[in-house]
């Protein structure tokens, strides 16, 4: 097994051309910070929308190598958490936002068309399955929020016989399916965005990590080690990074971290388990265990159990960790035990920013010129399209309906995360309770009540965990 922080996805959509750094002193009419999907939906959506504005990137290490490169390749609508939704903004904003995040999904299949991008897209919709009787009925709250609101072409229910119909995993309950929802190979779509940028003219830099950003005076500074780029104004689209030290949104983010393995080929056991129809499957833990087929018969699965980090660290242990490695495998194995003895090809890892409310959230810095989106808390591949658009949209100072979309807030509206080293001290204290809990809730033990206890503090503080 190849346990590298890159993984596999980035390996199998093979070598890349790479771009210089920022050098010397550049002017732009708009500079985005991070070259993963946020960031590069935006500088797409903006050269788009008006091909004439300078537009340039720039990104620390390699642009699509950080968790867009990386993930699940799950490109979901925001149905799943359409009660959170609502709780925050209302029936009716909460409604506009999640019709907007399921175009988003189908806008993602229409731009690998339109640019004739081979990213794997499936639209195969999302399966959330039980997979012990504590998290029977889990999604209840969700459907009943979903039907209060008039949906009438929501998730379909299934009993187990149906989701075993599915995928015959000897672990599946009950379950719901979520119709707008696909699958992607996410570098290739990461890969894809940046060559449509790259057409289009954005000024793509990479090697060129903004140290220092000055919001003052007549324009905005991003000044990297060889270059200062100066910009009317500044998308802030560094993903895990804003929850470190000297970000405007240290206060709002915590840093966790997800880790994933992928298998050989095993088209036998794909079709043993009848599993053809390319869903992506998850079930219901808040540390939850997500998983989904390639089109050569493998399978990827990954766990959110990893650890938190402190500050603003996104590599170490955020993204390279045997133990969590450990636990994704004996995850895989116990969903899947006829996958014992096949081999894993590789495992990998990334930062996860996560959101007190774990629901993503775009705002307009003070300034007025500078914006950010952050805390896609895991789920950010089919949003991350629709938030590019709104980042565009405020970017260009338009009015529409990208621009008013709810999640779209003051930074002062943002509910706090606790300051270091509390968040990440209490962090780890609830994730290990909440691990021990699931374990228990997967093995029919009881649950030890200090670790149930501690797996409460979230809650009882106002913390939103799980969708
Ligand atoms: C293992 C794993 C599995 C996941 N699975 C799924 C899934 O199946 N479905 C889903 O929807 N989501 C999933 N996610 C989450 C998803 O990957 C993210 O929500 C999404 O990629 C966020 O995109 P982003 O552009 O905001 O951030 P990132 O992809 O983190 O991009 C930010 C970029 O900014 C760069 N950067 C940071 N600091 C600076 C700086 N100072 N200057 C310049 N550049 C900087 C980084 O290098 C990085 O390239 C997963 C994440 C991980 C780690």
């Amino acid at each position: 097994m190849i346990h590298k922080a890159t993984g596999y996805w980035i390996e199998e959509a093979g070598g890349q051309p790479r771009f210089a750094p920022l050098d010397g002193e550049r002017d732009f009419d708009v500079i985005v910070v991070g070259g993963g999907f946020t960031g590069l939906w935006t500088a797409y959506h903006l050269k788009s929308a008006e091909p004439d504005l300078a537009v340039g990137l720039i990104e620390s290490h390699r642009i699509g190598h950080g968790p867009s490169g990386r993930n699940g390749g799950f490109v979901d609508a925001m149905w799943v958490s359409f009660a959170s939704l609502v709780a925050r903004y209302g029936s009716l904003p909460a409604l506009k936002l999640a019709r907007a995040s399921e175009r988003s999904v189908s806008q993602v299949g229409e731009f690998l068309d339109q640019h004739g991008v081979e990213a794997w897209f499936r639209k195969s919709g999302y399966l959330n399955v039980s997979t012990a009787p504590a998290w029977d009925g889990s999604w209840d709250a969700n459907l009943k929020a979903m039907r209060e609101a008039g949906i009438v072409d929501g998730p379909r229910e299934l009993t187990p016989q149906e989701v075993q119909e599915i995928c015959a995993s000897p672990a599946f309950r009950g379950g719901v399916h979520y119709g707008a929802a696909a699958t992607v190979q996410p570098a290739r779509l990461a890969f894809g965005i940046r060559a449509a940028c790259e057409q289009l003219g954005v000024e793509l830099f990479e090697w060129s990590p903004a140290l220092r950003i000055e919001d003052a005076g007549p324009g905005i500074k991003v000044a990297a080690p060889a270059g200062l780029a100066r910009a009317g104004r500044l998308v802030l689209a560094s993903g895990p990074t804003l929850a470190g030290m000297g970000s405007p949104l240290k206060s709002n983010i915590t840093l966790a971290s997800s880790h994933m393995v992928i298998t050989e080929p095993v088209p036998d056991v794909i079709e043993e388990l009848g599993w053809t129809g390319g869903e992506a499957i998850s079930d219901c833990r808040s540390l939850l265990t997500y998983f989904r087929t390639t089109p050569d018969g493998r399978i990827a699965f990954g766990w959110g159990g990893g650890r938190i980090a402190a500050g603003g660290r996104r590599f170490g242990r955020a993204e390279l960790d045997a133990e969590v490695i450990e636990g994704v495998i004996s995850g895989l194995r116990r969903y899947f035990p006829m996958l014992a003895d096949r081999r894993i090809d590789y495992a990998w890892g990334g930062p996860i920013d996560a959101s007190a409310t774990h629901l993503p959230h775009v705002v307009e810095l003070p300034s007025g010129r500078a914006f950010a989106a952050f805390g896609y808390t895991g789920n950010g591949v089919g949003p991350s399209q629709m938030v590019g658009r709104s980042l565009a949209s405020l970017a260009l100072d338009r009015r529409d309906e990208y621009s008013e979309l709810a999640f779209i807030e003051p930074a002062s509206a943002l509910t706090r995360v606790p300051p270091e080293p509390f968040r990440w001290i209490g962090g780890a204290m609830i994730r290990e309770a909440i691990g021990r809990q699931e374990e228990a809730h997967l093995t029919g033990r009881s649950v030890d009540p200090v670790s149930a206890l501690v797996a409460r503090i979230p809650q009882l503080i106002g913390f939103h965990i799980g969708r």
